[in-house]
């Protein structure tokens, strides 16, 4: 293959895209223990919680306590999902420096949950950029089914155009094309990941692919090949989607890591470790992940003895 990059940037987003789908909650030390580990596995971006209403995702309650105790890792960006203006205040009272928006990318999902449009939902970001600037936290957006939704079937590239360019106008340039619903295939990531480089190169970019259908690893290779390098991944595959049937969890963390390794792409991530924190998370979690590394091992620890 041609294209690929020499290396990529991988954030972990188990603990909050993972453990908001879970039924059990993890106390806080334990998160906080989980996210040592990160750290020590090596990961440079990690996704530590939401700021979303603690009755609307209970499991997320404790993130301003999570980030109080790890504070800042030189070094290492620590980002959290906000809903709103008052998620940027929550990150200002507990020293969070880096927060992320989310709008559907389908039209009929946003009018129904929200009565807007996806670009007037944006729109109505502009407090948050502004409040964000004001105190020194840096701000990025993402786009939830750009793909395809089961509300609209694939969704057309104009719309994700739009949803872009309202990001733009309120100034956000960090955009996450986010694939929830599992709908996403190799061709049309190709196809859209070049499209959106080369139509706005002032923008970053980070891609997050649900597995639901088995092509997350074959998106994220299509993506590397479109010239993308920054991709979302979940230790053991955890995750989902409340809004879409029989979602599956995100791209395992560890399936990823070793496409890469055995792909020379260079990710600073220790594999490992990585295998011993999602055996952890499962255990505490009391039920099995969707991983094939996890399940199967690494090739080239199959060492198999004719004796
Ligand atoms: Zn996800």
């Amino acid at each position: 293959m041609n294209n690929l990059p020499s290396s990529i940037t991988l954030c972990e987003v188990g603990l909050r895209d993972g453990l908001q789908n879970e039924k059990t909650l993890l106390p806080t030390e334990e998160k906080i223990s989980l996210f040592r580990g990160l750290i020590d596995a090596g990961f440079k971006v990690i996704e530590v919680g939401s700021f979303m209403h603690p009755k609307a995702v209970p499991q997320m309650a404790d993130t301003d306590d999570v980030f109080k105790a790890i504070g800042q890792v030189p070094g290492v960006e620590l980002r959290a999902l906000i809903p709103n203006l008052r998620g940027v205040q929550r990150a200002v009272d507990c020293g969070c420096k880096k927060v992320k928006l989310n709008v559907s990318a389908s039209r009929q999902h946003n009018l129904k949950n929200l009565n807007m449009t996806p670009e007037e939902s944006v729109s109505r970001f502009a407090d948050c950029v502004q409040a964000s600037k004001e105190n020194g936290i840096e701000i990025s957006g993402s786009i939830s089914m750009p793909f395809g939704s089961p509300w609209e079937g694939r969704t057309p590239v104009e719309d994700v155009d739009s949803i872009i360019e309202a990001y733009m106008n309120v100034g956000i340039t960090e955009i996450s094309l986010s694939d929830t619903s599992g709908m996403a295939v190799p061709v049309q990531v190709y196809d859209l990941c070049s499209h959106v480089k080369e139509k706005y190169p002032e923008a970053t970019w980070w891609l997050h692919f649900h597995n639901t259908r088995g092509l997350a690893i074959a998106n994220i290779l299509a993506a590397m090949e479109a010239g993308m390098t920054q991709f979302d991944s979940s230790f053991g595959g955890l995750g989902g989607c409340p809004f879409v049937p029989n979602a599956a969890g995100n791209i395992s963390t560890e399936d990823v890591l070793n496409m890469c390794d055995e792909s020379g792409i260079e990710t600073g991530i220790d594999i490992v470790k990585v295998m011993e924190l999602s055996k952890r998370v499962g255990s505490l979690l009391n039920h099995s992940l969707d991983s094939y590394i996890l399940r199967a091992g690494r090739a080239q620890d199959l060492i198999l003895s004719n004796n």
